[in-house]
C-alpha cells in the first residue's frame, strides 16, 4: 500500500505529537489540572486522556489507542494513503515550535 517506508511513519507516528494532532483537527478538547481531554471521534465521550510519553490519545470508553494517524483516520473521511499526506502537509513542511 503505497511507497511510504516504515521509518517515515514511525516519524508521522512518534515525531507529530497527538495533541497538535487534536488542535489541528479542531477536535473538542477539555482541559483538566492534569492531563486533557479530548471528544472521541468514534464514541463523541470525553472519557480520554493524551500521554505525551506514548504519543497516544486513549478513549476509556472504546477502550482503544490512537496514533497520529489513528486518531486522523477516525476523524475525518480521509483514508491511509489521504492521512499520511495530511500529516505530512501539516506538520513535516514546517519546523515545529519548540
Ligand atoms: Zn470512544
Amino acid at each position: 500500500m503505497g511507497s511510504y517506508t516504515d521509518d517515515f511513519l514511525s516519524k508521522l507516528r512518534n515525531r507529530i505529537s497527538i495533541d497538535q494532532v487534536i488542535d489541528r483537527l479542531m477536535i473538542d478538547i477539555r482541559q483538566g489540572k492534569n492531563l486533557r481531554r479530548f471528544r472521541c471521534p468514534l464514541c463523541d465521550r470525553f472519557h480520554t486522556a493524551t500521554n505525551s510519553t506514548t504519543n497516544l490519545g486513549r478513549c476509556f470508553e472504546c477502550q482503544k489507542n490512537f496514533n497520529p494517524i489513528d486518531l486522523v483516520m477516525a476523524a475525518t473521511a480521509y483514508d491511509f494513503i489521504g492521512t499520511v499526506e495530511f500529516l505530512k502537509k501539516h506538520f513535516l513542511s514546517r519546523p515545529t515550535e519548540s
